[in-house]
């Protein structure tokens, strides 16, 4: 299984679930089977237990689990039936981590879990999903999301170089016309020094003009990434014209040729 994982900086609530679920329908589009896992890094055990006003409203999925409404935009965008388990909170890390009474090597069960959620089958063909997309919640940088964070830098040598991708989505303000660079730069800085280097940066505009050519060259300098590897997301007027959105910016041949996948090239035509 090739893992996909999308990080946020700067502030929660980007689109870091959209970017994440329209990156696994590309990829389905080529021909492959995706299935997705969510990381909320919260003690509660699932969002059912937290106050609606707290947590927004959940999502319940076929074996009742009371979930994120990230994994809603899964099952829609990729055509699957998740379970329980697709959604990690820290409180059922720590839950799972007490019972058992093992080694408390927090990271380890992490890395276990992901590891065995990806292989479980989504579709009714019943077979092993070929990517997985781990989308990390909250913002890189949180004490929270820091078991997380640090599993994954593991995880990536436990899976290996063309195994692991990772997506970090940030913010790129727009103060009147002038698009700034800064929250972008610092929570990259902020990613490496984690261990965690991205191979994509998404940056969100939250306005309806797309990232200028200028800024995607800055972001390329000053965070060490080539140009290709940086993406923009402005703001649309459906959620479901992101994936286009990515696609006419190369994602999918960059993750093929990135991850060694196998399935087909993706033309304008399939879309
Ligand atoms: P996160 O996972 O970072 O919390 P979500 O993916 O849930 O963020 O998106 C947060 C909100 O922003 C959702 O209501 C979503 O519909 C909206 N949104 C996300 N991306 C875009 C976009 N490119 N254009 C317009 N609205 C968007």
């Amino acid at each position: 299984t090739k893992f996909i994982v999308v990080s946020g900086g700067v502030v929660s609530g980007i689109g870091k679930g959209v970017i994440a679920s329209s990156t696994g329908l590309l990829l389905k589009m080529t021909g492959l089977k995706v299935t997705a896992i969510k990381i909320d890094p919260y003690m509660n055990v699932d969002a059912g237990t937290m106050r609606p006003t707290e947590h927004g409203e959940v999502y319940v999925l076929n074996d009742g689990g009371e979930v994120d409404l990230d994994l809603g935009n899964y099952e829609r965008y990729l055509d699957v039936t998740l379970s329980r388990d697709n959604n990690i909170t820290t409180g059922k890390i720590y839950q799972q981590v007490i019972e058992r009474e093992i080694v408390p090597h927090i990271t380890n069960a992490i890395q276990d879990w992901i590891e065995r959620v990806s292989k479980i089958p989504v579709d009714e063909t019943g077979e092993e999903p070929d990517v997985c997309i781990v989308e990390l919640g909250g913002t890189v940088g949180d004490i929270e999301s820091a078991p997380f964070i640090e599993a994954m830098r593991q995880f990536q040598f436990r899976v290996g170089h063309e195994n692991f991708a990772l997506i970090h989505v940030s913010l790129v303000p727009d103060m009147h016309g002038e698009q700034k660079t800064k929250p972008t730069q610092t929570t990259v800085h902020a990613l490496r020094g984690l261990g965690l280097l991205p191979d994509l940066i998404a940056c969100r505009l939250i306005v309806p003009q797309p990232l200028a050519k200028a800024t995607k060259e800055k972001i390329s300098m000053f965070c060490h990434v080539a140009s290709e590897q940086v993406v923009g997301v402005h703001d649309v007027t459906s959620v479901y014209h992101v994936p286009l959105l990515l696609q006419s910016q190369g994602i999918v041949g960059f993750l093929q040729h990135r991850l060694n996948l196998s399935g087909v090239k993706l033309t304008s035509n399939m879309l």
